[in-house]
């Protein structure tokens, strides 16, 4: 056994990894916890990761032809009720409005008074209230396709709560369109999942698997839901993004009619789909060491520190310029269009400052003190690998686009070998349980991919057994033909099994 060695972060993630998440978030400075529970305060360092995911997203969303809307936050209950499936579906977690002023009661308490006539619900996702909009935009299949999306908070009641990852109110996008024909609209559900998984690989450099849900995980109302799942480090899967398929049970329940080009009336088909800072929740998981956050570089909020090396009572002006200059120059560089976002920290707290940074996760960390400047040089280092050397200056300002995409590959590269070697087929029922038995903590583990033969009793079984979920019915499962797990009925493909967030 080595000696132990201190960590920025305690616990560690093999410590105990949920407390180890909860300490990331707090020494990232991303947020903390609101006087309201299960709710959160979003601080500038997480909220800016917001902001890129949702400018990113947003610019891949209107190259498809989407446009942005805002409907309200309050839906009238009945239209909850139009759609039976729906409301069960949310009912359990709906923050209900009832009452519409506060008046002063005993004691100089104000209580709530003017009872409305019909409750409001917060809107716990806003299909049943853009239907209603649809209804009255639609009434030609000239009118049609509608392609929606708003960025918004939703409110689902939480008992149990965590930042980023469940939160009783949260930020989300909500994309909904209405579509002529079934075709289309299955189409552009599986349009808008590519989307989400090439932003969820390419930006957040994490690695996902596509796939369909399984009927008892579907969106409630939906024919058919679709999902991006990646693998945190303690190998549970996190769904990172859903796009479902409402086929026509939207449009009835909202009346979304038109005519057709044979003059026909008909229910238009429609799709929803969503994600939220729940990404950003699966982001620290996935890269998130024990010295805290990692942020990848294309969706931070700023890519380089400058930590000049100040000295107590001396004259430091020579260094706070080269730092500025460095700064300047580094901003003339750009990283996928945008300029290289560059901090200088030259705050006097000793070596707490580089710690700080490192545990916001900035991707790369630059010290530069007098005798730098002499030489000409730099000394750099790397979040990802922890990597720290020497470097020419001009040779760091002319390649800092490339450090850039050598950090975001290699985040990428590493999650996709971790989940892969952690992705078992598996045939025998004893092997399966005893596998996910012995999970707990740290180790939940693995994805397996296992036959089913598509009953709910099977996978009720297993739920209650193990806590194990199918994922999802992956794309590129080929057909093969095979025994369900848990019964041994015959089966077609292989599904994905795992415990998940
Ligand atoms: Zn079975």
């Amino acid at each position: 056994m080595g000696k132990k060695v201190k960590t920025a972060i305690t616990p560690t993630r093999e410590e105990d990894y949920s407390q180890w998440y909860q300490e990331v978030v707090k020494a990232s400075d991303m947020s903390e916890n609101s006087p309201v529970r299960g709710c959160m305060v979003i601080k500038p360092w997480g909220y800016a990761i917001w902001e890129n995911i949702q400018r990113q997203m947003d610019a891949m969303f209107k190259e498809t032809g989407v446009k942005n809307a805002y409907f309200p936050l309050f839906i009238p209950l009945s239209y909850l009720e139009k759609e039976a499936e729906h409301v069960e579906g949310f009912a359990k977690e709906c923050a209900v409005v009832t009452h519409h002023k506060l008046e002063k009661g005993e004691n100089g308490r104000l209580v709530p008074a003017g009872e409305l006539a019909e409750p409001l619900i917060v809107r716990p996702t806003s299909e049943t209230i853009i239907g209603e909009s649809m209804s009255r935009w639609t009434s030609s299949y000239r009118d049609l396709p509608i392609l929606l999306n708003q960025w918004a908070n939703v409110v689902r009641w939480e008992m149990r709560t965590r930042m980023f990852l469940r939160t009783s109110e949260f930020l989300w996008q909500e994309g909904h369109t209405a579509h002529a024909t079934k075709e289309e609209a299955m189409e552009r559900t599986l349009q808008m999942l590519e989307i989400y998984a090439k932003f969820v690989e390419e930006r957040l450099a994490m690695p996902v698997i596509k796939g369909r849900k399984s009927e008892s995980e579907r969106f409630p109302g939906a024919d058919d839901t679709t999902c991006i799942e990646a693998m945190m480090q303690d190998k549970r899967a996190l769904q990172a993004g859903t796009s479902h398929f409402l086929g026509q049970n939207f449009a009835k329940g909202s009346n979304i009619k038109f005519q057709n080009e044979e003059g026909q009336e008909s229910f238009a088909w429609t799709t929803s789909w969503g994600t939220s800072t729940r990404m950003i929740g699966g982001m620290i998981m996935v890269h998130s060491d024990d010295d805290g956050l990692v942020v990848p570089p294309r969706i931070a909020p700023a890519h380089v520190v400058i930590l000049p090396i100040i000295k107590k009572g001396a004259d430091n002006s020579e260094v706070q310029e080269s730092a500025q200059a460095l700064q300047a120059a580094l901003r003339q560089q750009t990283f996928h269009g945008l300029p290289v976002e560059v901090e200088i920290d030259s705050r006097d707290i000793g070596g707490a400052r580089g710690w700080d940074w490192v545990k916001k996760g900035i991707p790369v960390r630059v010290e530069l003190g007098p005798r730098d400047i002499e030489n000409n040089s730099l000394f750099m280092a790397r979040r990802d690998t922890g990597e720290k050397k020497g470097i020419n200056r001009e040779a760091f300002i002319n390649t800092i686009a490339d450090i850039l995409d050598d950090i975001q590959e290699t985040l990428f590269q590493r999650a996709q070998a971790f989940r892969e070697a952690n992705t078992f087929s598996i045939d025998e029922k004893d092997q399966f349980y005893d596998l996910y038995k012995k999970a707990n903590g740290y180790n939940n583990g693995a994805f397996v991919l296992a036959h089913w033969c598509g009953s709910d009793q099977c996978e009720e079984k297993i739920k209650q057994d193990l806590s194990v979920t199918i994922r999802c019915i992956p794309f590129d499962s080929p057909d093969e033909a095979g025994s369900c797990i848990y019964c041994g009925e015959k089966s077609d493909r292989r599904v994905l099994f795992a415990k998940a967030y």
